[in-house]
């Protein structure tokens, strides 16, 4: 595709635009996409030639930067002896190797591994798990979600029930939707000292309705996709020994936290607790294939197989993926043996140093970091796009949704683009700001 010409690639972006969906686009789109044809480290090629710095790991899912060499190779090696088997019936070392890593890796208790494609699906696989938990033991009225508000778990109709209700991208469906529970979203904040009334209206809602709950689903410490906010450990903490008294499951989503972005390798860390149910994604491949993952107590495998029908009814065609689950041991083995919590350190007081400085600029609503995420709320929602072409006027690449420009780049991203990266990201940010006035 290098060889393609300037005029060959107006024609394909035309035939994009016209035919082909793009994540929360309009079709035909009101803006063609940007041509892309190579990535390499933290170095994103477009189509006309510009090499531009990642600032979002292709949505946290690119730690090590683009075609590390060794998840390549893994890659490479599977492709060539069996790049996929179905896994009824079947089993590989693939699958048993990364299960291992898995079990060993996650916070205590988590010893049954369910293989899918996508966050979206272990979501849905966590739900299914919990809701038939308490149909085999004999409490099938424990069949409602209770969540928190700003959380995102995902885009299928299960997952987009515990979506935030308002700002979720499908309020539009609330008719069609299963009814949850939402408490208010936890206090903005890692570092705070709180008066714990998130948690109090929490409990409230516990108490009045645990007999018809399933599960807690809430993203520890880092709400994502839902508003790009950070809260306390302690909140995690005491949620769990809510779980634990009103006799609820505890679902944590570490789709997007998982493997270390936030400082520690798993957020539950923070409030060193184990969730009943875990799932893993985007982060589990370190961005080169889909592969996702949902993790389970022995209690949870073991109550399913004591009732009827005594079977997890669920199977991805492609569950297991041997190709994938190559690429996840190899980014697993190349995070565990590098610097990855310097790494962090560095990133976090790069952004503190370069971002936080933004703070009561007129216009900017927040700045907040936690370990390699830097985030900048504005005060407008509408202006995404034009900060996404500045930035890229700048050499870097940024994807804000609503009022949040935000970057988590690879854990080894060179220092020198990293300067590039905020560097960038503020001009495009001040740029756009002051062009309002
Ligand atoms: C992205 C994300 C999901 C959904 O994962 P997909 O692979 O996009 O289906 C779920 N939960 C969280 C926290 C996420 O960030």
């Amino acid at each position: 595709m290098n060889q393609t010409t300037k005029s060959d690639w107006q024609a394909l972006l035309d035939y994009d635009q016209k035919h082909i969906w793009h994540p929360y686009a309009k079709m035909p789109a009101d803006m063609p996409a940007i041509g892309v044809t190579k990535t390499q480290g933290s170095i994103i090629t477009l189509a006309d030639r510009r090499e531009v710095v990642d600032g979002m790991s292709s949505w946290w899912a690119a730690l090590h930067g683009y075609n590390h060499p060794k998840i390549q190779q893994a890659m490479h090696e599977q492709i060539d002896t069996m790049p996929h088997i179905m896994f009824g019936g079947f089993t590989h070392e693939p699958a048993v190797e990364l299960a291992k890593r898995l079990i060993d890796l996650s916070p205590d208790g988590l010893d049954k591994v369910f293989f899918v494609d996508s966050g979206s699906v272990a979501m849905e696989v966590a739900i299914k798990m919990a809701m038939q938990y308490w149909i085999s033991l004999g409490r099938p009225g424990k069949n409602k979600l209770l969540t928190v508000k700003n959380g995102y778990h995902g885009d299928t109709f299960a997952t987009m029930a515990i979506c935030d209700p308002v700002n979720g991208m499908h309020s539009l469906f609330s008719e069609i939707l299963s009814q949850h529970y939402f408490a208010p979203a936890p206090e903005m904040g890692f570092d705070i000292e709180s008066n714990n009334r998130d948690i109090k209206q929490l409990k409230a809602l516990l108490s009045e309705h645990h007999n018809n709950i399933a599960a807690i689903t809430i993203e520890p410490i880092v709400q994502g996709a839902g508003g790009m906010r950070f809260y306390r450990p302690d909140y995690l903490r005491q949620l769990r020994q809510l779980c634990d008294e009103f006799d609820v499951l505890l679902i944590a989503d570490e789709i997007a936290t998982g493997f270390g972005r936030t400082g520690k390798l798993f957020a539950c860390e923070w409030a060193d607790i184990s969730p009943d149910i875990l799932t893993l994604g985007k982060t589990l491949t370190g961005g080169h294939i889909t592969l996702a993952a949902t993790l389970a107590q022995n209690k949870i495998s073991e109550a399913l197989s004591q009732g009827e029908p005594g079977i997890l009814a669920h199977g991805p065609t492609y569950m297991a993926n041997p190709l994938a689950c190559r690429a996840a041991i190899a980014n697993i083995d190349v995070l565990m043996s590098s610097p990855w919590q310097d790494n962090i350190r560095r990133i976090e007081t790069h952004f503190a140093e370069s971002l936080l400085p933004l703070k009561g600029v007129a216009g900017i609503k927040d700045v907040r970091v936690l370990g390699a995420i830097g985030v900048i709320e504005l005060e407008q929602s509408n202006l995404g796009a034009e900060v996404q072409a500045a930035a890229l006027k700048n050499g870097v690449w940024l994807r804000p949704f609503g009022s949040l420009v935000y970057t988590m780049p690879a854990y080894n991203i060179p220092q020198t683009q990293l300067h590039t990266l905020t560097t960038g990201l503020v001009k495009a940010v001040l740029d756009t700001i002051n062009t309002l006035e």
